[in-house]
């Protein structure tokens, strides 16, 4: 039987200090980022993480490192990003998406489709993409695995 989805996560991190980073074990994407399976679907570690230390749902947010370490799963080094209720509810109201992200760059449907097309798996990742459009890598991560800016159907 296969154990307790905590129980398999927590096995695949290299837990230490408190302070320290706490890196996924295994195999990363091309981003850097641990990958896990949790109910037939593969989700990003760190944002499994945050989930399980906190108690609380990432559905629509984005999860920021505070360390800049991909592979980093330390929940204490973790923060969710800012705007992102305010956009998923705009976007799902269908009205128009223009805001700001972290207070850097305007996004807008331009840029999150010139994003979505220039990602390319293992070749043009999050962290050149979010250098080119200065934003957030964890901003572009979300769009690229559309848990934001989602496409009318
Ligand atoms: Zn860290």
């Amino acid at each position: 039987m296969k154990a307790p989805f905590p129980v398999r996560f927590w096995r695949k991190i290299a837990v230490g200090a408190p302070d320290a980073c706490w890196p996924w074990v295994l195999r990363t994407d091309s981003d850097g980022y641990g990958r896990i399976k949790r109910d037939g679907r593969f989700i990003g570690a760190h944002r499994a993480a945050y989930e399980l230390h906190y108690g609380e749902s990432v559905a629509g947010k984005f999860v920021c490192h505070r360390c800049d370490n991909p592979r980093c799963c330390n929940p204490g080094h973790l923060f969710l990003g800012t705007h992102q209720d305010n956009m998923a509810d705009r976007n799902a109201k269908g009205r128009t998406a223009s805001g700001t992200q972290n207070g850097r760059a305007k996004l807008n449907w331009q840029i999150v489709r010139a994003i979505r097309a220039a990602y390319t798996p293992r070749k043009v990742g999050a962290s050149r993409l979010a250098a080119r459009f200065g934003v957030n890598r964890c901003v572009v991560e979300d769009i690229v695995y559309g848990k934001t800016w989602k496409e009318a159907a």
